[in-house]
């Protein structure tokens, strides 16, 4: 994939949101915007929040391909540091390639100037590479009450046995599945059937 991280690893994106014009900063202010806007209320113009608070503002920022869960909620999120007034942002891209990478980067982005954090400096950490392990309790929990089977087992093992893997249906909990499709909506998913059910779902694949 000619994603321009691959080729240089060691040079992170570096981008800044605009300087906020009084126009901008004042429609920004508007609670609409802030609160209506997927559902997000936190509003830090004015000042620093600390990275608790930024660390919360990011959990509520959807994954684009797996809207259930935030990109905290799937480990994307590595790092949070404050450089100054600058807010350092480390990001896992999940599976090499992803097109959605970008949009996570746009999201988590607006989602940071929405609040008021207007200088942010994003960069993609490739290593070590993101693994579902890293994927939150909360977040496989979200995933299962959505209908989709989060990933079981640890990466390491599934490296080592290969494809076979027992996969429970997330509506009765049967582990007499089957996989129909090696791809789902998405490339990050499988289609699976249950046999005691006979509900499709789709399995979170475990890399
Ligand atoms: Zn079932």
């Amino acid at each position: 994939m000619a994603q321009a991280h691959d080729n240089a690893p060691d040079h992170p994106v570096h981008y800044q949101v605009p300087e906020l014009t009084d126009s901008l900063e004042a429609s920004l202010r508007s609670a609409d915007l802030i609160t209506t806007d997927r559902g997000r209320t936190l509003d830090f113009h004015g000042r620093r929040p600390s990275l608790d608070e930024v660390w919360a503002l990011l959990a509520q920022v959807a994954d684009p391909e797996v809207p259930v869960v935030s990109v905290v909620d799937l480990g994307i999120v590595r790092e949070l540091v404050w450089a100054k007034e600058v807010l350092q942002v480390y990001i896992t891209p999940t599976y090499s390639g992803c097109p959605a990478t970008e949009l996570i980067e746009s999201e988590i982005k607006l989602a940071l100037m929405q609040a008021g954090i207007a200088q942010v400096s994003m960069h993609q950490r490739i290593s070590p590479a993101w693994t579902t392990d890293w994927i939150t309790a909360q977040g496989r929990a979200k995933l299962k009450a959505y209908g989709i089977a989060p990933p079981e087992g640890s990466a390491s093992k599934a490296a080592l046995f290969g494809q076979v893997q027992e996969v429970t249906c997330p509506h009765c909990n049967s582990q007499n599945t089957q996989r129909i499709s090696d791809f789902g909506s998405t490339a990050c998913k499988s289609l699976y059937k249950c046999n005691a059910c006979l509900e499709p779902f789709e399995y979170f694949k475990c890399i």
